[in-house]
């Protein structure tokens, strides 16, 4: 039985130090072509690697990151579980981007920082926050734990999923009429949905023409989720004030990329959330040990979701 780790070799260190305290009878290679296939029960990976089938015995192939739709599920067999990356690194991460988005858009920095280049000083309205209404696509677990961040500070929260939640605090929206509901109300925008094919090309020009006038957006999704001349077409006629996004489609974008220099926008290079190689071992060490114990990992993929 051997746990394969396919990433970059300084987080394999930290694995490796980290299995040999907690499963010591478990061999850990990182070296693909040392280790006989057939004793390999556990890989962790971005991307499956082509020659995937020779591992016949494979058990659990966990993503090194919190989303699997840079994998292709169907070309993983049926018996292998996939589970995503669940940890708390990747949470607090994601906690302090939202806020400091949010934030961001909530008090005009994107505009400040196009005056501050231009020599401009001239302070503008302020809403107060109870008045600034945001709205998070997807109620998942980044999510839930982004707006349990930003509760004290005041702004009415809303959400929306597939299925129905209920979260103290949080106004839930679900499907499409809950869709229609949220974003009537939302002054910032925040995409936390994964990537699949429902929410491929989600953020297009009818979403925004949804929000209200002035609202702002903040994409921390995945980039194939925005329609990005949508988004600068809703941002030039002034029907969207700002945008801060983290995720581009592709990455990086092209030099002459109109969201490198565009004022309204302030542009991240994917950086919201990484995983944390420490709490990563660990989540990986007690996702192991649930599934000795004829458990489910957490963040088992679902794979008929696609997430
Ligand atoms: P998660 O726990 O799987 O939650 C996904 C949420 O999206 C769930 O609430 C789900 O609804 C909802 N959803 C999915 N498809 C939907 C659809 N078609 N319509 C409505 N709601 C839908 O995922 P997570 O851990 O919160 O992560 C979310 C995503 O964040 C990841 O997939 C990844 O793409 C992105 N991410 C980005 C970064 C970055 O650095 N920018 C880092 C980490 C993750 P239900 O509740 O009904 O299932």
């Amino acid at each position: 039985m051997t746990f394969l780790f396919n990433s970059d070799a300084r987080r394999g260190a930290i694995f490796a130090d980290a299995f040999a305290k907690a499963l010591p009878g478990l061999p850990f290679s990182m070296d693909a072509t040392q280790v006989d296939p057939d004793a390999v029960r556990y890989l962790i990976t971005w991307t499956a690697p082509a020659d995937l089938a020779r591992y016949r015995n494979l058990e659990i192939l966990f993503s090194i990151g919190a989303g699997v739709d840079q994998l292709n599920l169907a070309a993983i067999p049926d018996h292998v579980k996939v589970v995503r990356m669940v940890e708390d690194g990747t949470v607090r991460m994601m906690q302090e981007y939202v806020l400091l988005a949010t934030l961001a858009l909530h008090r005009n920095l994107p505009a400040y920082l196009h005056q501050q280049r231009q020599g401009i000083w001239s302070p503008m309205p302020q809403k107060q926050a109870e008045q600034r209404r945001i709205g998070v696509l997807g109620l998942g677990m980044l999510a839930q734990a982004v707006l349990d961040r930003l509760k004290p500070l005041g702004f009415p929260l809303a959400g929306w999923s597939r299925s129905p939640r209920d979260l103290n605090g949080v106004t839930c929206h679900h499907g499409e009429a809950g869709l229609r509901a949220m974003l009537s109300a939302t002054d910032i925008l925040v995409c936390l949905l994964p990537l699949t094919p429902e929410t491929r090309g989600f953020l297009d020009r009818d979403l925004f023409a949804a929000l209200p006038q002035g609202a702002a957006l903040v994409h921390v999704g995945r980039g194939p989720q925005l329609d990005q001349a949508a988004l600068l077409e809703a941002l030039d006629s002034g029907h969207l004030s700002s945008a801060m996004i983290d995720v581009t489609d592709p990455e990086p974008l092209p030099a002459e990329h109109a969201f490198w220099t565009h004022p309204k926008i302030i542009l991240t290079p994917h950086i919201a959330s990484v995983t944390q190689p420490e709490s990563a071992a660990q989540a990986v060490i007690e996702n192991i040990r649930l599934h000795l114990s004829g458990r489910d990992p957490i963040g088992l993929v679902d794979r008929t979701r696609g997430y």
